[in-house]
């Protein structure tokens, strides 16, 4: 906090850790790694597949649902479509639908600067996965607070997903 009380937009968020994160985050990758060593090698091929789909499936709830139809709105898509994607995104294991659209909506408006998310200046791990380990940067806070949210809010399928 700066001297007049209001919170220091120019301190990083470095040192503040997202503790459970980290422990998530390192266990579900050391959890993959033991998976890819030990598990898939002995697996019947049907589950390999499976398994194989299972991350596709998600990756199209992903790309297809929560970046280009709901961030971008590259297309548009009947509440049946949309239902789809949102249980395909809920697969992938993500935040909430509104938080990914809200911080991939900053991170295009404020690329590579304190604001964009997973601001790429701060380094390739931070880029990819350590945002997730740390608390927000305050210029992140104040981006996603002012951004435009309305037609997320106004989706039935998201408000639900939030609940
Ligand atoms: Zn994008």
């Amino acid at each position: 906090m700066a001297a007049n009380g209001e919170a220091d937009t120019a301190t990083p968020a470095k040192q503040q850790m997202k503790w459970n994160n980290v422990i998530l985050l390192t266990v579900i990758h050391l959890l993959a790694l033991y998976s890819l060593l030990v598990v898939v090698p002995r697996a019947k091929l049907i589950t390999v597949l499976w398994d194989l789909l299972y991350g596709i499936v998600g990756g199209i709830g992903v790309t297809a649902g929560a970046h280009r139809l709901w961030t971008h709105r590259s297309y548009k898509a009947k509440l049946p479509l949309r239902i789809i994607l949102a249980g395909l995104y809920l697969e992938a294991g993500m935040n909430p639908l509104f938080e990914w659209v809200r911080d991939h909506r900053v991170h295009h408006k404020f690329s590579d600067t304190d604001a964009d998310p997973h601001n790429a200046s701060r380094g390739l791990f931070f880029s990819h996965v350590g945002w997730l380990m740390q608390k927000k940067h305050p210029q992140v806070l104040r981006r996603g607070r002012e951004v435009d949210m309305s037609d997320i809010l106004a989706d039935p399928v998201i408000r639900f997903q939030q609940k």
